[in-house]
């Protein structure tokens, strides 16, 4: 059954895009960082989260997504859309300004208190997903992973996914979680925004 989204997130609202920290908004109050390969479902799940229908853009062309996106939540707390990977077209140089524009992020963000990571269900833990969960932990970051598109496998393998994949990050990394979810049937809802509600220290 669909969970619904309180209406907190639904005020968020575009507030710029930077290429690099620099350009960024004032480092205070709290943010939380979306990342993924392309496609995965990122755009989708922020969407869903703040109940609109293009408030990140989904499908969108490779070229658009190289930049970090800032969305305000409240004055004190904001969204912020990291650029994507895994496009096949995108040239050398351009993946290792991704790398170091994201590594710089997750490094010197004072303001970052979480990154949430969006896998697709039937493609988990892609040697960029694994770089992501590694250097947010080396930042003391926690990471939540979503794996999206869950209505697009059965619930054998659903569970079989999510406990390889809780396996091996509690191996690994202290700090991660990972849920189900669907922005499609709205599925897991209320975990992340219950995920998303503690680390922006809201009591709603
Ligand atoms: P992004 O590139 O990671 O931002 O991915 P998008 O949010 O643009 O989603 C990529 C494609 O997957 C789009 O065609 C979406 O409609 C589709 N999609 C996203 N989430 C879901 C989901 O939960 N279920 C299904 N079936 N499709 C989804």
């Amino acid at each position: 059954m669909a969970e619904s989204c309180t209406n907190f997130y639904r005020q968020t609202e575009f507030i710029t895009s930077a290429q690099n920290l620099k350009q960024s908004p004032p480092d205070h109050g709290y943010e939380i960082a979306f990342v993924g390969r392309s496609n995965s479902g990122k755009s989708s799940s922020i969407n869903s989260l703040c109940d609109q229908k293009s408030l990140a853009r989904t499908s969108r062309t490779p070229g658009r997504t190289q930049l970090i996106n800032f969305f305000k939540v409240d004055s004190e707390r904001r969204i912020v859309d990291l650029p994507g990977y895994g496009y096949a077209a995108v040239p050398k140089d351009t993946k290792m300004i991704w790398q170091l524009s994201l590594i710089d992020y997750l490094e010197f963000r004072e303001c970052l208190k979480g990154v949430v990571l969006v896998m697709d269900i039937r493609h988990p833990l892609k040697e960029n997903d694994l770089q992501i969960i590694k250097w947010s932990n080396n930042s003391s970051i926690p990471v939540h992973i979503l794996l999206s598109k869950t209505d697009k496998i059965n619930k054998t393998e659903q569970k079989s996914t999510l406990d390889s994949v809780s396996k091996h990050i509690e191996k690994s990394y202290s700090q991660s979680s990972v849920q189900l979810f669907s922005s499609l049937k709205k599925w897991g809802m209320q975990e992340f925004q219950e995920k998303m509600d503690a680390w922006f220290e809201l009591n709603i």
